[in-house]
């Protein structure tokens, strides 16, 4: 089933993008091979695997352009994106949107374009394969075929490897590796009728950090984070990166209580050690806490409850864990 299309949330259009982790990676086989495919079979000069980013448009795999990225305002991708369907231009001279583009007018002389855009599993066009000629050229609807069943190639390609891989700045699970993990453990924990718990992570103030120190330092004090982490918690925990600078842990056979132990020796020490900027810069983080009630098998659930415990520990003021619920054995815990 399609997905609909969310071309109206450019911020969850370019976090998806993100997530992917793509922009800027080396060449790969599988789209160097659909790229020549694509050439091939349409006999187009020009072909591209290009990925939509907020600035510009990065192209994956190309063939016949001689720059891996351009801005993006010039792009025809960054029209092929905002729709459903395939965005067809026969001739760009023609076209009032295009005649004067520099990429029409100048090198590489782009004169007919059709791209077919990437839609991730969650709704999102991210990029365009895309066809491109130095002639005024048609595309008919076998053509246009051609390109939308490759451009579904090339989004499984990109999902699968999320599937498989961590993530690439701090080694943790990728979002997409740990939700599958995390329900295979919340099967586990109902079929066997043990515990689990869930944590949630959130980097306090963590934009001051980006525009103080820059974002090459924000990525530091996600490592930072994540590196802490990952040393802690036991073979068993489940850990993931969930988004910029927000982790996710799942514990089998761990209670509420146990769990917010774990996690605030954790928070306690991010607290107590600076970090290395270039000058010791200290940071905290704050803790959304939860555990399966028995029955509960929906990962959804548990992450909902964790994200409003974590919205109370942000609220409270930070450096900070919160359990939901907060029941009499662990409210005991908290007030110790
Ligand atoms: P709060 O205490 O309420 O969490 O405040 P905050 O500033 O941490 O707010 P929020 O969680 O919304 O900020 C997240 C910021 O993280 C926004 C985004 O620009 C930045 N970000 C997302 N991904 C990355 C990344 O990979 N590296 C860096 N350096 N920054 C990132
Ligand atoms: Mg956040
Ligand atoms: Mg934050």
């Amino acid at each position: 089933m399609l997905t609909e299309l969310k071309h109206y949330d450019e911020e969850g259009r370019i976090c998806a993008l993100n997530r992917l982790e793509v922009l800027d990676t080396a060449e790969e086989v599988p789209f160097e091979k659909i790229v020549n495919l694509v050439q091939q079979i349409l006999q187009t000069p020009m072909c591209a695997v290009s990925l939509v980013d907020r600035h510009r448009q990065w192209f994956k795999a190309r063939r016949g352009l001689g720059v891996s990225e351009t801005a993006r305002d010039i792009s025809f991708c960054t029209h092929a994106i905002q729709q459903s369907n395939p965005f067809i231009i026969r001739d760009a001279l023609e076209d009032p949107r295009f005649s004067r583009n520099p990429l029409v007018t100048d090198a590489p002389f782009i004169r007919s374009y059709a791209g077919v855009p990437l839609r991730t599993s969650d709704g999102y066009n991210v990029g365009s394969l895309c066809a491109i000629d130095t002639k005024p050229r048609l595309f008919p609807d076998a053509e246009i075929a051609i390109l939308e069943n490759f451009a579904r190639i090339v989004v499984d390609e990109l999902e699968l490897r999320q599937i498989a891989s961590s993530d690439h700045l701090t080694g943790a699970l990728s979002r997409r590796a740990w939700t599958e993990k995390a329900k295979l453990e919340i099967d586990r924990a109902q079929r066997d009728g043990r515990p689990l718990s869930l944590a949630i992570f959130d980097i306090d103030k963590f934009k001051l950090i980006n525009d103080t120190f820059g974002h090459p330092a924000g990525d530091l004090v996600i490592k930072a984070m994540a590196g802490l982490c990952m040393s802690t918690i036991r073979q068993s925990d489940v850990f993931g990166r969930l988004g910029g600078e927000e982790f996710g842990l799942i514990m089998p056979e761990t209670g509420a209580a146990d769990a917010k132990v774990l996690v605030d020796r954790i928070r306690m020490h991010f607290a107590r050690e600076p970090i290395n900027l270039g000058q010791p810069v200290s940071s905290s983080v704050s803790i959304g806490v939860t555990e399966r009630k028995p029955g509960e098998v929906g990962l959804d659930t548990l992450v909902e409850r964790a994200d409003r415990a974590l919205y109370a520990a942000k609220h409270e003021g930070r450096n900070r864990t919160v359990l939901i619920p907060q029941d009499v054995s662990a409210s005991k815990l908290t007030a110790a």
